[in-house]
């Protein structure tokens, strides 16, 4: 068996695990980025490309840190850029109780973000792509992004930085006793000083063989891309979603049935396209099934929408964990073993602030990882 020795093996060629390998590979570590699939194969490369606010105080710091990683990475000639200034979302709904809701919660929570209700002539003036007869809370938040830019720019500083990434498949956590000593990868061992498993929903898989501890799991979603040149500036969501698909956690039944299932109407304006989403799918879908009843949800609040030509349909699975919080750090019990997962519907907004976190913790430098975001939190993987 051939033997090499990186100082870090990183699983997983998303956002959270190409922007670790970044950090660590700037730190001076030796990192080997194993990918089974390729970069940004997962959520990381078909999300509906919007940096946002989580409208979670918790991960709030998160967010604001990755908004200035995501400065840097912008600077750094690698293929990324966000503007300066965010587009502003606007979350809308016929019900004018829910927005006025929305907008109140947010103030109460988020007082520094400016926040405003407009309705009728308003609206139109604010954004004339909307329908008629919509309420919305305005916010200055939401930046959108080339949806795999941040992954490839991250892959790209870490190979700069010396990090090897590379495929294959079949990879099992290599031990001694209890300690994890590498990764075993398409039968060649990769030794390491620590492993940091960034792996999104399959996280669980790879940390616990007898499938006994599922913090995080799939939680499905369908984005279809238009043509959409004179649709809405800001990016739309529709009011009071969040708060449904938290209360219905990760254990919700979600069947495949435009009736039952959750679709949230969000849009992410693009240049001339537009990012229309989007499910939330205990099971993976098939894309195209989905199309129709997306695009016509979604043109109750754009009419635009109705007939504009598709440019394409893509569906990744977001890495939902029970709290809807990532996983930072060392794993219980299993010296040797780092994870960062879980981001659900926030990973390309806080993912690499996360990974940043990861990375000091595997490098043994000071992190200050909240307590509701501690690896150990639903136990430890048997
Ligand atoms: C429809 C949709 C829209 C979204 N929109 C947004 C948005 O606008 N803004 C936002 O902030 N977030 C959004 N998200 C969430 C965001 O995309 C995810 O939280 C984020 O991409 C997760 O990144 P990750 O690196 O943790 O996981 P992933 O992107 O899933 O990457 C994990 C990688 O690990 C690899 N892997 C798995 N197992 C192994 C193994 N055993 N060996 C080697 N490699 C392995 C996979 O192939 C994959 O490439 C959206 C999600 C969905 C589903």
């Amino acid at each position: 068996m051939t033997t090499s020795r990186p100082d870090v093996v990183v699983v997983g060629g998303g956002i959270v695990g190409t922007a670790a390998a970044a950090f660590l590979a700037a730190a001076g570590a030796r990192v080997t980025l194993v990918e089974r699939e390729g970069l940004a194969s997962g959520a990381s490369g078909a999300n509906s490309g919007v940096v946002q606010h989580p409208l979670d105080p918790v991960l709030a710091a998160l967010y604001r840190e990755t908004l200035d990683l995501y400065r840097d990475l912008s600077a750094a000639d690698a293929g990324f850029r966000m503007g300066a200034e965010p587009a502003g979302m606007l979350y809308a709904s016929r019900d004018e109780a829910a927005v006025l809701r929305t907008c109140e919660s947010l103030g109460r929570l988020f007082p520094y973000l400016a926040t405003e209700v407009a309705t009728g002539a308003d609206l139109e003036r604010l954004e004339p792509a909307l329908a008629p007869g919509l309420w919305a809370c305005r916010v200055g938040i939401g930046f959108p992004v080339v949806p795999a830019a941040s992954t490839y720019a991250y892959a790209t500083l870490a190979e700069r930085a010396g990090a090897t990434i590379r495929q294959g498949r079949g990879a099992a956590l290599a031990t001694r006793g209890d300690r994890v000593v590498g990764v075993e990868v398409d039968g060649r061992l990769l030794q390491a000083d620590a492993v940091l498993v960034a792996a999104g929903p399959w996280t669980p898989e790879l940390l616990d063989a007898t499938g006994d501890w599922v913090p995080i799991r799939a939680r499905w979603g369908v984005v279809v891309e238009v043509d959409l040149p004179a649709g809405p500036r800001h990016v739309l969501e529709e009011a009071e979603i969040d708060e449904a698909i938290a209360a219905a956690g990760a254990d919700a039944p979600l069947a495949f049935d435009p009736d039952e299932a959750l679709v949230d109407v969000s849009l992410v304006p693009l240049g001339d396209l537009a990012s229309v989403g989007s499910t939330f799918l205990a099971r993976e879908p098939e894309p195209d099934a989905w199309v129709e009843p997306l695009l016509l949800r979604a043109s109750a609040f754009v009419p635009g929408v109705a007939d504009a030509p598709i440019r394409g349909v893509r569906s990744c699975a977001r890495p939902q964990s029970l709290d809807g919080r990532p996983l930072i750090g060392p794993v219980p019990s299993r010296p040797g073993l780092f994870v960062c997962a879980g981001h659900g519907s926030w990973g390309i907004s806080t993912g690499p602030a996360s990974a940043r976190l990861a990375a000091d913790l595997v490098l043994g430098r000071p992190a200050a990882v909240p307590a509701a975001l501690d690896a150990g939190r639903f136990g430890a993987p048997t």
